[in-house]
């Protein structure tokens, strides 16, 4: 059994400072997202660093709801899918072309663009940004973004390895006369991290190792873990989508459609039984 307890976001506050802050660190959740695909070092530490972004961007969210990170690129990595439901459970994916292993990080965000995509739960509009990565990092890209969308400034600290994944992110609040002095200096303190104790360093020492000089103040962990919600109804609406003529293509070089999510690996299995009462029954649901 995986220990999810390590697995969280945490909410700081600068009491002397418009600043506001979030940290996340994963471990069990970072292991089961490596363990449905054999990533090459270089697409790891991308998704991994995407993770922790998507983690962090969804604690800001002020309803409940899905936030989506997804990259499409013309490099070595195609594309990366990190979904965050309700600041409370993570999905993620890539998929990578055969040269990802040999190439370093900056040639895989070459060319490529990012869309941050927040679908609330309720019946509002879902939102969608986007940003092109420009060989920017992940980091980079988000924060012209979040100026750019939100016109609030960010910074994020993304860094993972093969045991965790860990990012923090400030942003500066809107307001008081002192808010650009605050800012500078805070961000400046944050600059000095290393990899090594993003990674290393548990999140009440990084904090303190950091912000010493400063007032801060930690509030509860909040919990977060893996969980797919892929279902048997979203994989049904998949192949309607694609429709008839093509379903029955499939079928008819193997005997059963056979869709593994790419998400968690689940099968769904379609026997030509399955799939013609499927589409029998959204002929009649469309002439209802
Ligand atoms: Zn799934």
């Amino acid at each position: 059994m995986k220990n999810t307890q390590d697995d969280f976001l945490r909410r700081f506050i600068f009491d002397k400072a418009d600043v506001r802050g979030e940290y996340v660190s994963l471990r069990a959740t970072w292991e089961t997202i490596q363990e449905r695909r054999n990533y090459p070092p270089h697409v790891r530490s991308a998704i991994g660093e995407m993770t922790a972004a998507a983690a962090l961007i969804s604690a800001t969210l002020k309803f409940e709801g899905t936030l989506e990170l997804q990259f499409k690129g013309t490099g070595a990595i195609q594309l990366m899918v990190v979904e965050v439901r309700n600041r409370k459970t993570l999905r993620a994916t890539a998929k990578w072309s055969k040269d990802a292993g040999t190439n370093d990080q900056t040639t895989i965000f070459e060319s490529g663009i990012l869309a941050v995509t927040i679908k609330p739960d309720s019946d509002a509009n879902t939102f969608q940004g986007i940003v092109e990565t420009d060989n920017k990092s992940i980091a980079q890209a988000l924060e012209s973004y979040m100026e750019k969308s939100e016109q609030i400034a960010t910074r994020f600290w993304l860094e993972s390895n093969n045991q965790r994944v860990v990012g923090i992110f400030l942003q500066k609040l809107p307001g008081g006369a002192t808010s650009e002095e605050d800012w500078t200096r805070i961000t400046a303190l944050a600059e000095t991290v290393t990899q090594r104790e993003l990674l290393s360093l548990e999140c009440t020492d990084l904090l303190f190792r950091l912000f010493n000089e400063e007032t801060v103040r930690v509030f509860d962990k909040e919990k977060l873990s893996f969980e797919c919600t892929c279902s048997d109804q979203k994989i049904s609406s998949m192949l309607l989508s694609m429709g008839r003529e093509e379903v029955w293509s499939i079928l008819k070089e193997r005997s059963s459609v056979d869709v593994t999510c790419e998400f968690c690996g689940k099968e769904y299995l379609f026997s030509e039984q399955g799939i013609t009462k499927l589409f029998a029954s959204s002929v009649e649901s469309n002439t209802n």
